[in-house]
């Protein structure tokens, strides 16, 4: 008998994954965790039946997120994780060579836990000793601290939930205040192709505070619709004309110093919704 995963990615249209294997499942509490082993996609992190990161093409979604902030930024130092459990985000920022500290703040220690255990070809730079891990909310974490990072990657789960709050101008406020002065933030802004409106609403109200907000897409294939957004908030700094070339050379598997500009070139109908 096969064994499937069934991700409803929207309300009718699902994605199904052969498993090999189920290595853990529970109940934490935040959400429904599992991990579980596929034969196309390897170890992948679902959560609440969503599939957050797999060994196959967590590298996409990570570089990107990362990347392009860290090397639009002259020189960040200082940088905050808003939830990325799973320690992806963590190990690409930690190939940039002038950051000192990644604070990760996530909201629930099971994921660090469980992807310690189970994905440590994606958590291992969670043990680095540049990186400071937070248990607790987002949202009151960035409000208590002003003027802290240069460069805040939110990388949060799907805009309900726990991750609610992380979306939205009021939130964007508060990352404006716990940004230093030529900070940049970054975002994942879910998929322009089934939730358009959710892409342009979040666009908006990214732009109402910060005077520099773009969108940049990947193609992440356990993502829905495979075409990925994500937005881009600076006080400072254009990504579309930052100099890249004297940055430094890192090991990437997806980002090229080429693709930092091209990411901004948008479809169309992508392109509309920043109008
Ligand atoms: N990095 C993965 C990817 O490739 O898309 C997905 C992101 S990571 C697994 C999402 C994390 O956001 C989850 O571990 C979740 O617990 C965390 N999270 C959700 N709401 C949060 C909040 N308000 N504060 C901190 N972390 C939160």
């Amino acid at each position: 008998m096969d064994l499937w995963l069934r991700e409803s990615q929207i309300s009718d249209a699902v994605m199904t994954y052969k498993i090999k294997q189920t290595l853990i499942r529970k109940k934490t509490k935040y959400q429904d965790l599992a991990i579980v082993d596929t034969y196309c996609f390897g170890k992948m992190l679902v959560l609440d039946g969503i599939v957050q990161t797999t060994v196959k093409d967590e590298y996409v979604y990570h570089e990107m997120i990362t990347h392009v902030p860290l090397f639009t930024h002259p020189n960040p130092q200082k940088v905050l994780v808003v939830g990325g459990g799973d320690g992806g985000a963590v190990k690409e920022i930690l190939k940039h060579p002038t950051v000192e500290r990644v604070v990760l703040c996530e909201i629930d220690q099971e994921v660090i836990e469980q992807c310690r255990k189970y994905l440590p070809e994606i958590s291992f730079a969670l043990d680095d000793p540049r990186c400071e891990i937070f248990i607790g909310d987002g949202i009151k974490y960035v409000h208590e601290h002003k003027n802290s990072f240069d460069v805040i990657i939110v990388d949060s789960t799907d805009p309900f939930g726990a991750a609610e709050g992380l979306f939205g101008r009021s939130f964007y406020k508060e990352i404006d205040e716990c940004l230093t002065e030529n900070g940049i933030f970054v975002a994942q802004t879910e998929t322009p192709f089934y939730l358009p409106e959710v892409v342009k609403g979040i666009y908006n109200d990214a732009k109402a505070v910060f005077p520099i907000t773009k969108l940049f897409m990947a193609g992440i294939p356990t993502y829905p619709s495979g075409f990925w957004s994500f937005t881009l908030g600076s006080k400072k700094y254009d990504p579309q004309k930052v100099d890249l070339s004297s940055s430094v050379n890192i090991n990437t598997k997806y980002y090229t110093k080429e693709l930092h500009k091209a990411c901004f070139v948008l479809p169309k109908f992508i392109e509309n919704l920043t109008k």
